[in-house]
Parts: C-alpha cells; sequence; structure tokens
C-alpha cells in the first residue's frame, strides 16, 4: 500500500503522519506547537518532509483557510496563522507533489471515504469548535465553488444584530452554533459575562437548570442551521465533528430537523474518522485526484 505523508496545519499545532491510501496512519504521530511566523513554519513543514521523502509517494496537507480548486494554495483568511501564511509555495517545500485542501473540506473527505458518512453522495459536515467549520460533498463531490472558498457557515439566523460575528457580519450561523456561540448564550442566560463553556459543561453534569437551558438553547441554533442548510442542500446525512460535537445529541436534533424539513428526511451523525480526519482526508482525496 502506497503511503504519504499527511500534515495538518492548524492555528495551535501542526501534525504529521504516514498515511496509506486507505486512510490508515502508518507512523507515530508528531506534534509541533504552530510557530507564529511564516519562516518558522516553512521550517516545520521543509524537517517534516525531509524526513519522510524517500518513503512517500506524495504530500498531503489540510490547512486552514480556503483552498484554491487546484489545490496548489490558500486563498482564503486564517486569522489564527501568521500574516503571509498565504504566500507559501507549498510545492517548492518537496520534490513529491505536494496537494492541499481546507481542513473541514478535508475532514468532511475522510468521513465521506472511511467515516461517518461513508456512502453518502450528498452529505454536509459541521465542525463544532471555537468557531463552526463546514465542508459539504454534493454528488459525491466536495462542493469548492468558483474560487475553492465554498462552505463557510456565515448565514443570517436573525436581524437583531445581536452577536458580532469574526466575518464581520451579525447574527451568523457561526455566531450561535460556535464554541463562542455556546459562550455568548450562557452570557445572555446566566446574566454573567465571566461565565465559560467550561463552566457550562461543568454546572450542567451537576443539574443546574441555567445550564442545561444553555446547551438546549445552543443546540437549538444548531438544529436550525441544520434544518435551513438540509432544505437547500437535501442532504442524506449531516456529521457533527470537533471538539464540541459530543455535547449535542444528534438523535434530538435529528428529530427536529426532519418533523420540520420541506425536503426529505435526514440523518445526523457524530463523526467517526478521530482527530486527525483532516491528514487522513487530505490523502485519500489527494490519493483519487492526483
Ligand atoms: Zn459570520
Amino acid at each position: 500500500m502506497n503511503k504519504a505523508l499527511g500534515i495538518d496545519i492548524g492555528g495551535t499545532k501542526i501534525s504529521y503522519a504516514l498515511v496509506d491510501n486507505n486512510g490508515e496512519i502508518k507512523s507515530e504521530i508528531k506534534k509541533v506547537a504552530t510557530p507564529r511566523t511564516k519562516e518558522e513554519i516553512i521550517k516545520v513543514l521543509k524537517d517534516a518532509i525531509l524526513e519522510y521523502e524517500n518513503e512517500i509517494e506524495f504530500v498531503a496537507i489540510a490547512t486552514a483557510g480556503a483552498v484554491n480548486n487546484e489545490n496548489t494554495k490558500v486563498i482564503g483568511s486564517t486569522a489564527n496563522l501568521p500574516s503571509g501564511y498565504k504566500d507559501i509555495d507549498f510545492q517548492s517545500l518537496s520534490s513529491k507533489k505536494v496537494f492541499i485542501e481546507n481542513d473541514a473540506n478535508a475532514a468532511a473527505w475522510a468521513e465521506y471515504r472511511i467515516g461517518a458518512s461513508r456512502n453518502c453522495k450528498n452529505s454536509v459536515m459541521l465542525t463544532l469548535g471555537t468557531g463552526v467549520g463546514g465542508g459539504i460533498i454534493l454528488n459525491g463531490k466536495l462542493l469548492k465553488g468558483k474560487s475553492g472558498a465554498a462552505g463557510e457557515m456565515h448565514f443570517m439566523m436573525s436581524r437583531k444584530q445581536e452577536r458580532k460575528c469574526t466575518c464581520g457580519a451579525y447574527d451568523c450561523f457561526e455566531a450561535y452554533a460556535s464554541g463562542n456561540g455556546l459562550k455568548q448564550t450562557a452570557i445572555e442566560i446566566f446574566e454573567d459575562e465571566t461565565i465559560t463553556t467550561y463552566d457550562v459543561i461543568e454546572k450542567a453534569t451537576k443539574n443546574d437548570k441555567k445550564a442545561i437551558l444553555t446547551l438546549k438553547t445552543w443546540q437549538n441554533d444548531i438544529a436550525l442551521g441544520v434544518l435551513g442548510l438540509n432544505n437547500i442542500f437535501d442532504a442524506d446525512c449531516f456529521v457533527l465533528s470537533g471538539s464540541m460535537e459530543k455535547f449535542v445529541d444528534a438523535e434530538e436534533i435529528e428529530n427536529f430537523v426532519n418533523s420540520k424539513t420541506v425536503t426529505t428526511p435526514t440523518k445526523i451523525y457524530h463523526a467517526k474518522a478521530g482527530n486527525y480526519a483532516g491528514m487522513i482526508g487530505a490523502v485519500v482525496l489527494a490519493n483519487e485526484l492526483l
């Protein structure tokens, strides 16, 4: 089985490992804190590639930020990565072919090939973390849009202008469904500016009524967004991933969406491809496209 080097570049860490074409990790997973300059990031990537270059067929990178349709260049904003990151010429880092894809798209592909949405030709993955990532697969293909940037979960949930979103607009789905959204909901319900998502989770385990209401309200906001997405995409399934997904009840969301949708019933699954779905999906997708 041919192997590739899979690399996941996030705002806090860079992880890499050998991955085979079936998406199985074949080496130790190495992790480095993401450096604060473009030059240092290039050095980390070069060192990682040098370590494995003789054993691999290609390099596949899952990165924060939108990636062009040629899978060669980061084109979108990457607020959590240093300025200049977009200018990195990834192909120049290796003598082998270098393929890059947005991390949410890559993870969605891993779920489609080996994980929760296996065989769902029409699926939407929502990564619930600090923000919300989106990966949309339509008719068995990643939805990339004209430039490669499609799948951003910024659409309006309310016109009250209550929550300024990371994109600059107000009241986007992301401003409600994300970890930050949960925190904002908690601040409103507890009327306490200092409350954290950690406090909410902790209090909910002790049956605190406000904490439970906070989680229910947050989950309901997620369900409203999923309902809208199902009305647009008529998806076979949705996959929930990311650090916050374990705090939502997929079955409750599924029941809500299916009771209200104007298309057809869908399925809501928790992600299965694991913490390294990004690098796995990048390798599997690259293997299919290169
Ligand atoms: Zn937004």
